[in-house]
């Protein structure tokens, strides 16, 4: 049994929190009193005071003395405090996983796993710190040298979804920080404590550092705090996880004021498993995808589109693994399916069910919401699928549960189009053996999304690889290869090392 009361000790959470902090100072806000609930039990965790806007207004202020200190640091330097940050996540990644699970829902390993994305990060902008590379150029004039250079962009907002309630900021915050921004981080209302414990985490090394304070920020508060930073003509570049109406209102907003913005929003993942498919990695590979953290990851499987002569058995092969699932406490191992994150959830997952049948789809296996002793909280529903039309309005839809559907297709280019026939392009998959397939599901008429995987699912990435998707998913990219470079401005230099002026193109201007 898992002693939640003493993890919350050590990672320093009170029944009432201060929920504004400029790294090593913090404060009650002025905004209203948020109670955080486990979906785990349903019970009360803690409360926190949220921001309000006097509270906003002082942080971004000590954000923007912090950015005229902290970018003058050398960047391996900055790497060197991020790595400090990552030996102290590793020595916490017990209890901040611990702590993911109850507040979020997912299961422990998943949990911790988000815990090792964090560490991930940290050691990859820690070597990043020494590579922000520019490129040098041939000038077209004699004696003359062109390069360019990254130089930080200012200030970084940050605005995350509740089910990757601590990663998601950290693939924005530990990169930010190398290339010399400083961050405000606005994380979900729904998982507000997994926060305030990172905050508590990583504020010894600030301390110890002498890092000012403003480098890192939390405001929490609800979608209001969003918006005042969506608005906000004082911070360079706004990082939005989320659903895709709020990455619309966010991306709108900044555009208004002609900022920047990275988008990283829903997906509607397929994987096509083909005639050749080798069904003993294909089928764990769609259960752990749809299933799950409940069905509530970015890139989980919605749909698996199949070749028609192997339909039936991957359709028996499916139902028969879904039989096997557990579902309960997440904190406890033998349950594959936690909760989902609240009641409201468990609402839209019943409506879509709804729209499901209206549009004319039939259930394979049974959706349910759970009652009784084990689920108290009321957030527990068993995993369903469903055969349906890629056309149904509502399979066009992403569906934040664990509704997985089932769609067939005859020959390789059907099923490429029924994969991107969808507004979203987050991440994809082919399981198949056969090279041509696999190619040219690879290729530039193949899979339209930002991830495209073979013979893994949908879910899973890792950090290395730069994470994003196409379409209404927003185009954003973050995390490894060179996302770097979306948290710096990019300046071109010339310089002329002779006694002439020559001008560009050989316009002529003499006098
Ligand atoms: P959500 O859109 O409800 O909320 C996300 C965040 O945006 C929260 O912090 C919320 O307070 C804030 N917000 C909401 N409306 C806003 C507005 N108008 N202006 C400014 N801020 C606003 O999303 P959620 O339910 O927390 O998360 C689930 C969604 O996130 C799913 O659609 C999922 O696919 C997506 N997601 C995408 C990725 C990715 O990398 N592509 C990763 C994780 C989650």
């Amino acid at each position: 049994m898992i002693d939640i009361k003493n993890i919350l000790d050590k990672l320093g959470i009170e029944p009432v929190n201060h929920g504004v902090t400029t790294g090593q100072v913090s404060w009650p806000g002025n905004g209203e009193i948020l109670t955080s609930f486990s979906p785990v039990d349903g019970k009360k965790i803690a409360e926190i005071g949220q921001a309000g806007k006097y509270d906003y207004d002082q942080v971004i202020a000590r954000s923007v003395e912090a950015y005229k200190v902290w970018r003058l640091i050398p960047a391996p330097k900055r790497g060197d405090i991020v790595r400090q940050m990552g030996d102290q996540l590793r020595k916490m990644k017990q209890d901040l996983g611990t702590l993911v699970s109850y507040e979020m829902g997912k299961s422990l390993q998943e949990g911790l796993g988000e815990v090792q994305e964090m560490i991930d990060i940290c050691d990859f902008a820690v070597g990043i710190s020494r590579q922000l590379y520019g490129l040098t150029m041939h000038s077209e004039r004699p004696m003359h040298r062109m390069y360019e250079q990254w130089h930080p962009i200012g200030l970084v907002g940050v605005i995350s979804a509740f089910n990757f309630p601590v990663a998601v900021w950290s693939w924005n915050a530990m990169l930010a920080w190398v290339c010399g921004d400083v961050c405000i981080w606005k994380p979900s209302e729904k998982t507000p404590l997994t926060a305030i414990a990172c905050q508590q985490i990583i504020k010894t090394v600030l301390k110890e550092n002498d890092v000012p304070e403003g480098v890192s920020s939390v405001v929490t508060g609800g979608r209001e705090v969003g918006i005042w930073l969506a608005d906000d003509p004082r911070i360079a570049l706004i990082s939005a996880t989320g659903s895709i109406p709020m990455g619309r209102a966010v991306g709108e907003a900044v555009a208004r004021r002609l900022g920047r913005s990275l988008l990283e929003l829903g997906g509607n993942n397929a994987i096509i498993v083909t005639r050749s498919a080798d069904l003993n990695i294909a089928i764990p590979g769609i259960v752990f995808g749809a299933v799950g953290t409940a069905g509530q990851r970015c890139t989980s499987t919605r749909r698996i589109i199949v070749q028609e002569d192997i339909y039936e058995e991957v359709k028996n092969r499916l139902v028969k693994a879904y039989s096997q699932l557990k579902i309960g406490n997440p904190l406890e191992t033998q349950n594959h399916v936690g909760p989902l994150i609240d009641k409201m959830a468990v609402e839209q997952y019943q409506a879509s069910v709804e729209k499901v049948k209206e549009a004319g789809g039939h259930f394979i296996v049974a959706p349910n919401v759970l009652s009784g002793e084990e689920y108290e909280s009321g957030c527990y529903v068993s995993p369903s699928i469903a055969e349906v039309e890629n056309g149904y309005a509502i399979v066009q839809h992403e569906t934040f549960a664990p509704l997985l559907y089932l769609i067939k297709y005859t020959d390789i280019e059907e099923a490429i189009a029924i994969q991107n026939d969808v507004p979203q392009g987050l991440s994809s998959a082919i399981f198949t053996n056969n090279v041509r397939e696999s190619e040219q599901f690879l290729s530039q008429v193949g899979s339209d999304c930002g991830i495209a995987n073979v013979n893994i699912g949908t879910s899973g990435a890792e950090i290395g690889g730069a994470f994003g998707g196409e379409k209404e998913t927003g185009g954003g990219r973050e995390s490894g290869s060179d996302s770097w470079k979306a948290y710096m401005r990019r300046q071109t230099n010339t310089i002329n090392y002779g006694s002439a002026l020559p001008l560009a193109q050989g316009i002529k201007f003499e006098f």
